[in-house]
This record gives structure tokens, C-alpha cells and sequence, in this order.
């Protein structure tokens, strides 16, 4: 059986996972709003894969006997400066969630908890390319600029990489 301050630590986790999918689904509305329906359906993909993070650490503790425990999740802003702000705070986010990620993996190293520390090889891996994948989007909307048909066509890129939902 898990230990109780492991249970802890990845009932956190398990919350920063489902509050990011809520994070990207408040983006996802906001550029639904502004009429960029790639970068939304971006976004929503992203917001499912937040909710497959979660639920991989919530099967993971099932398997491990351990208790879950869902904590209160915050509001997301409704509103954003522009593209770029947005993508600029999924990365910070990201940023965010890696730091709790190798926090996570060091209790785990304290706890002498082989198996978390295996399951978690996973998340410090998937942080790489969600750290990735926000910077080059980032870049690109820089590059693009914050509006006009750079901007469109790079919308549609988006929603075309996320199944042009
Ligand atoms: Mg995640």
C-alpha cells in the first residue's frame, strides 16, 4: 500500500491535472469567443489530455490501494490580453506543473517508493513535451503576429494538428 504523505502528494497532483484542464477549457471558450476556432480546438484537445494526466494517476493509485481524495479547483480567468498572452500562460502553467511534477517524483524519492517514482518517469517526460509544444506555438504567434491572415492561417494549422475539431 501507498504511504499516507505519498497519498497526499498525488492527490495534489491529481487536483493541478484536473485544474489545468480547466485552465485550457476557460482558453479554449475565450478563443471560441474572439473567432480563432483552431487555437480553441487546440485547446480542447489539451483539455483532454489534462483529464487523461488525472486519471492516470487515479488508476495508478486504485492499483496501489491507495485513497482519493478530490481537492477544490480554482476559476480560470475568463478573459485574455491576446493570442500570445494566452500561449505565454499555458507555458508558464506548464512551467508551473513540471515544478510540481519533480516535487512529486523527490517525495517519492524520500519515501523510498519504487513504484510511484516508475509512474512517474512518465509525467516527467510528458512535462518535456507540453513545455515543447507551448513554446512552439508561442513562437509561431510571434512570428505570425496578433492578427490578420499570418494569424488566420496559423488558427487553422492549429485546428488542423488537433484534429480540426
Ligand atoms: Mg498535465
Amino acid at each position: 500500500m501507498i504511504s499516507t504523505g505519498m497519498q497526499a502528494a498525488l492527490n495534489t497532483q491529481v487536483k493541478y491535472e484536473i485544474e489545468s484542464a480547466y485552465l485550457y477549457l476557460a482558453m479554449s471558450a475565450y478563443c471560441e469567443n474572439i473567432n480563432l476556432p483552431g487555437m480553441a480546438a487546440w485547446l480542447r484537445v489539451q483539455w483532454q489530455e489534462e483529464l487523461a494526466h488525472a486519471m492516470k494517476l487515479f488508476q495508478y493509485m486504485n492499483e496501489r490501494d491507495g485513497r482519493i481524495l478530490l481537492e477544490a479547483i480554482s476559476k480560470p480567468p475568463s478573459d485574455y490580453d491576446s493570442p500570445s498572452a494566452i500561449f505565454t500562460q499555458v507555458l508558464a502553467h506548464e512551467k508551473k506543473v513540471t515544478a510540481a511534477i519533480n516535487a512529486l517524483y523527490d517525495v517519492a524519492i524520500k519515501e523510498k517508493d519504487l513504484p510511484t517514482q516508475i509512474e512517474l518517469q512518465w509525467f516527467v517526460k510528458e512535462q518535456v513535451e507540453e513545455e515543447k509544444s507551448a513554446q512552439d506555438i508561442l513562437n509561431m504567434i510571434q512570428i505570425a503576429g496578433e492578427s490578420g491572415v499570418s494569424l488566420l492561417m496559423l488558427d487553422r494549422q492549429l485546428g488542423q494538428r488537433a484534429g480540426g475539431k
